[in-house]
């Protein structure tokens, strides 16, 4: 799953290569949406939301989602794209550039009027203009007996938080992932941690939560299982967690650091 900021890095790119442009041609490859036309519209911007992104295009408005595989690319004229056609979900086409969403897990056309109806529900967006805090913490603890990994990947408590940030975030914090998030120490210091670790990385390519961006160095425990924490040396421990069967992430902690 992507976190926030590599959504929000994606909404900067399309922002810059389509607002303000008038789109000559759309083409969408999924059944729904096959005859949807927007041709001649105006690209007003592309926002993220969480991990939802928005290509606003006259009064309507793409939503996307990357899930697993999903990435949106954006090409010159005619230049070769660098996934294969048939991932292709839907081509935007305007003077000089091309934005291909590929992969995408989820795809429509709304009115952008109606954007809230399909993110009403996310908590406190880490990377938006309303970010608040305290009532990203008021949801955190609205549901004590949550393990604390599961409970900051929620997106309904606060959004932006994947696999990568909930495992630094834990480890940084001292606590192991399956603490109820009720019995979590001072829960505005990690909420106030997720928002700086976000916004340190959603300008760079590298994303880094150690602060060292050389390649290997760049996490304390997420996919470092078997290996030796950095900071205590004992060998760190992997294990799978979620709310709910088939919806469980890759954990990984140092059994001496989290408690
Ligand atoms: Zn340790």
């Amino acid at each position: 799953m992507p976190e926030g900021d590599t959504v929000w890095k994606t909404a900067q790119l399309q922002h810059a290569a389509l607002a303000g442009k008038v789109l000559e041609k759309t083409d969408f490859r999924v059944p729904k949406y096959a005859t949807v036309d927007l041709s001649g519209e105006t690209v007003h911007g592309v926002v993220a939301r969480g991990k939802h992104l928005f290509h606003r295009v006259g009064s309507f408005s793409i939503h996307s989602h990357l899930k697993m595989e999903g990435v949106w690319r954006t090409y010159r004229a005619g230049e070769r794209w660098t996934k294969p056609e048939f991932k292709a979900r839907v081509i935007l086409d305007a003077p000089g550039v091309q934005a291909v969403g590929f992969e995408l897990g989820l795809l429509e056309v709304i009115p952008t009027a109606d954007e809230h109806t399909v993110v009403g529900h996310l908590g406190p967006d880490l990377l938006g203009p309303d970010w608040d805090a305290v009532e990203a913490v008021r949801r955190l603890v609205a549901d004590p007996e949550v393990p604390v990994f599961v409970a900051l990947l929620d997106q309904r408590n606060l959004a932006g938080v994947g696999n990568v940030y909930a495992n630094e975030l834990c480890f940084l914090r001292g606590m192991l992932p399956t603490r109820p998030v009720g019995e979590a120490p001072d829960l505005a210091r990690t909420v106030d941690l997720a928002e700086r670790m976000l916004q340190a990385n959603k300008q760079r390519f590298t994303r880094s939560t150690t602060g060292d961006l050389r390649p290997g160095r760049t996490s304390w425990v997420y996919g470092r299982a078997g290996k030796p924490c950095r900071r205590c040396g004992t060998t760190l421990l992997g294990g799978e967690l979620g709310r709910l069967e088939g919806q469980e992430r890759v954990v990984t902690w140092c059994p001496r650091c989290q408690s």
